[in-house]
């Protein structure tokens, strides 16, 4: 390794280049120059410089970073940001449905420049249109989307509902949908009314149902008692029927025995309706709690047909309105970007064939090369690790988790992995996009869900649908901005709004490619191995190793170090931690090197903290920073802190 040290006044002249007043703080770094991508050393020295200044403009250095490294390092964060802003991934993900836009109006004024492109452009390009333009519409109403289902007035009311799941849909009466099962399955699944989801029938529901189809009797407050005592009658059914736990407690049925044990029901003909045919006798399904499906088809067999059919409608209105970034649900309704924001969930493999095209694509083979060594680095540190055993696991187990560890995987983008052109156009070659939003809208769940069953009946021969991560409409926001763990496909996706500043460029120093990069692939790494996950083999089937690893007094010892009353979920604070250790062991083990890197390496680090956010899942920012920092010994090392400051405590957790 080649060690580069900055002097002092050749700084200044680099520095004194960008605007802005240099830190103390930076002059003391000689930190290492060699970038990753081209072992000669050749980095792009300015890009590492501007990012410096950066990190500088939001850094606090009057306060002290033994005591709260994030008031340190993001103090002014808030300031140089405002209050409408999340945090470093939300001003990331705004930066790619930026793009999207350009590349819509783009397409737009310059057609020629769709020529030599696949119908996914046109296609693209014209939902846009019709979602931008639905604003224009007088009636932007709810019933627009009714009046785009087939007629329905004789379909028994399973009918109704496999019709409606064929759009997704599926959250009362009885449930029937495709799921993913491990990393090469899907199956179809069934399970009983959710008795915890109730219909708030809002005037504009009601509305809507009125334009279609509502018998004189019922106005919304008759309606409304109606649809409420339909909803205590299931819900005393299902509880009545079941074994009361939250869990599902799914097992495999063949649907011959899903026919002799519910023959209340036309099951064939519903799977004709919903996946476009019958399923063979033997064809195996997965069902939740059949004795309370059965006592749920008596009960519905015998209920007003009408009222069934208004309440599902109702219901899949709502569904629809609360799909992510519905524009009609929106206070600024169809513009720009909240199309956008919607296309990115109800077209996720075409939008992201387009952000690659016009993109991605002149990065990744640099990016790939980079993130599949520090990948790799990670897990050869981590295999160390797990060989060293300290935790002293049964070596059955033992050998469990090192396949777990071989099976893990990345995937840079969250695209098919080389997939040809051709698999993109047969991808989009049956997404109708016609002439107004609602069609669209529901044309684009008809083509995702399709396809889904079709993957279950007919399996992924080319394996590239099991290669990445194929989202759904209900992707949440936050999850395609920062690198996750998928434990049923065992793969780590990494989706663009990453790969970008602040987070990562392929021509980092290593302490600003380490200290984001290592730690994120190592959080996520960890999570194969934390108190949920750990349960999962490298393909995806559900294992419980953990009974066996709570009999193991070290094991149990070291995660309730770690777990107190005030953290959302244990197991983000394990990966925070472990992951974090990963990192620093993979990175700076070499004292002489951690003091002239480790600054800047924790720096970098905090950058994805700053915003301060917290959600259900993870800690606020600050907490998570710190926290994990006074975790590890080495972040006191470099900084200096004395023993038993916050960010130096006496005591700390070994887990992993
Ligand atoms: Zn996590």
């Amino acid at each position: 390794m080649c060690y580069i040290n900055f002097y002092i006044a050749l700084l200044w002249l680099f520095l004194s280049q960008l605007e802005g007043k240099m830190l103390p703080l930076l002059l003391e770094l000689g930190v290492q120059k060699t970038c990753r991508l081209n072992e000669t050393g050749n980095c792009n020295d300015a890009i590492n410089l501007e990012h410096l200044q950066q990190l500088q403009q939001y850094m606090q250095p009057d306060v002290d970073p033994c005591q709260d490294f994030h008031g340190y390092a993001c103090g002014n964060w808030r300031a140089l940001h405002g209050n409408e802003e999340h945090s470093a991934m939300s001003l990331s993900g705004r930066r790619i449905n930026e793009r999207y836009v350009q590349l819509f109006d783009r397409l737009a004024r310059d057609k020629l420049a769709q020529q030599p492109l696949l119908p996914v452009y046109e296609k693209l390009l014209h939902y846009y249109e019709t979602c931008k333009n639905s604003e224009l519409h007088d009636k932007l109403k709810l019933q627009g989307y009714l009046e785009q289902l087939p007629e329905m007035a004789h379909l028994h009311w399973l009918e109704l509902l496999a019709l409606l799941g064929r759009y997704g849909y599926g959250e009362h009466f009885v449930r029937i949908a495709v799921s993913q099962h491990n990393t090469t399955q899907h199956n179809v699944v069934i399970v009983p009314h959710k008795t915890y989801t109730s219909l708030n029938l809002t005037e504009q529901l009601f509305e809507a149902l009125q334009h279609y189809m509502i018998p004189t009797r019922l106005n919304l407050t008759t309606l409304r008692s109606e649809f409420g005592k339909l909803e205590a009658d299931l819900a005393l059914i299902v509880t009545q029927n079941t074994q009361q736990t939250d869990d599902e407690t799914l097992s495999y049925y063949t649907v011959e025995q899903l026919v002799r044990g519910c023959g209340e029901l036309n099951w064939q003909r519903a799977f004709s309706i919903q996946f476009g045919q019958a399923l063979a006798p033997q064809h195996l399904l997965l069902v939740d709690e059949l004795p309370a499906i059965k006592k749920l088809a008596q009960y519905l067999n015998h209920a007003d047909p009408t009222l069934l059919r208004l309440y599902s409608l109702a219901r899949f209105l709502h569904y629809l309105l609360q799909r992510p970034h519905n524009p009609l649900a929106k206070a600024h309704g169809a513009n720009p970007y909240n199309c956008v924001r919607h296309m990115r969930k109800t077209l996720y493999l075409a939008m992201n064939y387009a952000y690659e095209q016009f993109y991605y694509a002149p990065q990744r083979a640099a990016d790939e090369r980079i993130l599949h060594a520090v990948f790799a680095e990670l897990k050869a540190q981590f295999a160390l690790t797990l060989k060293a055993n300290e935790m002293r696991i049964m070596p059955d187990i033992l050998q469990a988790m090192l396949g777990k560890l071989e099976g893990v995987r990345l995937n840079v983008g969250n695209m098919p992995l080389n997939a040809s052109l051709q698999f993109f156009a047969e991808c989009v070659e049956h997404l109708h996009v016609g002439e107004n939003f609602y069609e669209n809208h529901l044309e684009s769940l008809l083509h995702y869900f399709a396809h889904l069953s079709e993957l279950e009946r007919e399996g992924d021969r080319e394996g590239l649908w099991y290669s990445f991560n194929h989202h759904g409409p209900d992707l949440l926001d936050n999850i395609d901005a920062t690198p996750y763990f998928y434990c049923l496909g065992s793969i780590i996706i990494i989706p663009y709004a990453y790969l970008q500043l602040p987070f990562y460029d392929a021509q980092f120093w290593p302490a600003l490619l380490y200290g984001d990069l290592a730690n994120t692939l190592g959080h996520e790494l960890l999570h194969s191995f934390d108190t949920y996950f750990v349960d999962y083999d490298e393909h995806g089937n559900m294992r419980d190793y953990s009974s066996n690893l709570l009999r193991n007094d070290r094991y149990v010892s070291n995660v309730n170090c770690l777990n107190d009353s005030s953290v959302p979920v244990l197991n983000e604070r394990t990966s925070d931690i472990s992951g974090t250790r990963l990192a620093l062991a993979t990175y700076m083990t070499d004292p002489e090197f951690r003091r002239a890197n480790g600054k800047l390496y924790f720096l970098q680090f905090a950058q994805f903290f700053c915003g301060n956010d917290s959600d259900m899942y993870h800690d606020a920012g600050s907490k998570r920073l710190n926290y994990t920092l006074a975790q590890m010994p080495e972040f006191a090392e470099v900084f200096g802190c004395a023993a038993g400051t916050p960010m130096n405590p006496p005591q700390r957790c070994r887990f992993w």
